[in-house]
């Protein structure tokens, strides 16, 4: 008994469709109108969901439009008969796919060959048997069913597949572009290194001839003045690798920026750009790590000097912001950045002009720098700028609370 129960429970197992009948369209074709409606009415009761052609046009049309799960074919139909229909169907890769039941009057063995080789999957004779139609259907459904679901597998892998490679291709891409950056920083730091170095060699190498007394403190200044920038670009290099340390104190902020203007000034050629300070009266002490602060107006000097053009025109800005803050800007009239790069040029060695022709010299660290020191204020540095007008950088420090002045 049980035995008998497990195996009427394989047998449905084997028989069972793998998905609810209903969503089964099965295309019944046959010339009899009568013989079309019992079968529709024996799929009907099955649950599957039925379409009919009275010919074999009608039946190559219907299949085109909207291709069926499994089509019933008569034979004998006028025009273009069963046979020719099922080459039709088996010989189009959108539809050979589709299993073709055969029905036909014809009981002779040549005719279901000839069945066979029109590539019918499966033949059935008139006067049809409700049971036997049953049976050979689902059959031939759950074969249809099964081939549906690994073909639906097989789209899910190559999608699958697909996306991989484009992953695989962007990180390639990604990594390509690293490679070229990475090339790129190193060409340009050691171009950068290199420059104040070989003025600091060929001043040494004419000292050792010269007899001017002139020449040679002039020769002197310039190593000295190269050997500044050098130690000024390692140093740099070194805060941005090993991170900042920020220790606030009351600070004057118009020592610190008078400061920086001063320092500034010893570095860099000025070719006639003039740096105004435009400061608040009674401008209060702020809480800011003093040497930090002076580092922070010095880069953003340097950047705006830098991009400025000759004789052109530099504010440094301080004014009250509120009754918490203090603002500090710095403000140049030079070439201006696009918007689009706004967001970049905070990134370690990002330069708007990465090209080894580019016109301006630097390392791309400079605005890091800025960024950390300030963010370790816990401000932000802001940026506002129109490309050929100017940019102008700025952030808020904390006003000292006892109000002392600067
Ligand atoms: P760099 O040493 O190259 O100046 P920074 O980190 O200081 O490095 O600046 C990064 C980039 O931002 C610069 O190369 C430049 O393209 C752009 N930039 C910074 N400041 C200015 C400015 N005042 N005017 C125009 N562009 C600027």
């Amino acid at each position: 008994m049980t035995l008998l129960k497990a195996q009427n429970g394989i047998q449905e197992n084997m028989n069972s469709l793998p998905r609810p009948p209903e969503t089964f369209r099965v295309l019944i074709a046959d010339d009899e109108p009568d013989i079309v409606a019992v079968m529709a009415f024996f799929l009907t009761q099955d649950g599957y969901r039925v379409d009919k052609a009275y010919d074999g046009a009608e039946a190559l049309r219907l299949i085109e439009e909207n291709p069926p799960d499994l089509v019933l074919l008569d034979v004998r139909m006028p025009g273009v008969d069963g046979y020719t229909v099922c080459r039709r169907i088996k010989s189009n890769p959108e539809t050979a796919f589709i299993p073709v039941l055969i029905i036909t009057h014809v009981r002779g063995l040549d005719k279901k060959v000839e069945g066979v080789e029109a590539g019918a999957d499966d033949y059935l004779n008139k006067p049809v048997n409700e049971v036997e139609l049953s049976a050979r259907v689902r059959s031939l459904l759950r074969m249809k069913g099964l081939y549906d679901e690994v073909q639906a597998q097989k789209q899910g892998l190559e999608a699958a597949v697909q996306q991989r490679t484009t992953e695989l291709e962007a990180a390639l891409v990604k990594l390509r572009n690293l490679d070229r950056l990475k090339s790129e920083i190193i060409n340009n730091v050691s171009h950068e290194l290199r420059t104040p170095l070989t003025q600091v060699k060929n001043a040494v190498d004419l000292i050792e001839g010269c007899t001017s007394p002139d020449e040679m403190s002039a020769l002197i200044a310039a190593a000295k003045n190269a050997s500044a920038r050098l130690e000024r670009l390692i140093k740099n290099i070194i805060e941005l690798g090993s991170g900042l340390s920020v220790n606030p104190e009351p600070v004057s902020v118009s020592d610190a920026i008078y400061q920086a203007i001063v320092a500034m000034r010893a570095v860099h050629p000025m070719n006639g750009i003039r740096i105004q300070a435009v400061l608040d009266d009674d401008l209060p002490r702020v809480y800011a790590d003093r040497a930090g602060l002076v580092q922070v107006l010095q880069h953003l000097l340097d950047n705006a000097v830098k991009f400025s053009p000759d004789g052109g025109k530099i504010e440094v800005i301080a004014r009250r912001d509120g009754l918490k803050d203090v603002w500090i800007a710095v403000r140049d009239h030079g070439i201006g950045i696009p918007e689009s790069e706004i967001d970049n040029i905070f990134e370690r060695f990002y330069q708007v002009d990465g090209s080894t022709t580019r016109s301006y010299g630097g390392m791309g660290i400079g605005l890091s720098i800025v960024k950390l020191i300030i963010k370790g204020h816990g401000s932000e540095v802001k940026v506002t700028s129109a490309r050929g007008k100017g940019s102008t950088f700025s952030f808020a420090l904390p006003v000292v609370e006892d109000g002392g002045r600067a």
